[in-house]
């Protein structure tokens, strides 16, 4: 069971939430970028096992979007926090 700490709702079952993608790699600018570089970001991704970064948006309570940090491996969460307050690291 992959349960997600909500800064805003507190914990909660994983299906309450959608998975948004990789966290980790940066977006293009808007109006920004060739066909291919957008088509790599949105298409082509990597499978990685381990320590991940993912966006995970709440659509079933505060709507926020969150990075949560997740072992793919083991579904533990090791990190969550507000998209807009997360840093690349
Ligand atoms: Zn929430």
């Amino acid at each position: 069971m992959l349960i997600i700490p909500c800064p805003h709702c507190g914990a909660r079952d994983y299906t309450e939430f959608r998975y948004g993608g990789d966290a980790s790699r940066p977006r293009p600018a808007h109006g920004t970028g060739t066909v291919n570089e957008w088509h790599d970001y949105v298409f082509v991704f990597d499978n990685p096992k381990g320590i991940h970064r993912e966006y995970w948006q709440h659509v079933q309570g505060c709507r926020q979007w969150l990075v949560v940090e997740r072992n793919t491996a083991t579904n533990e969460l090791s990190r969550a926090q507000l998209a807009r307050e997360a840093t690349r690291t």
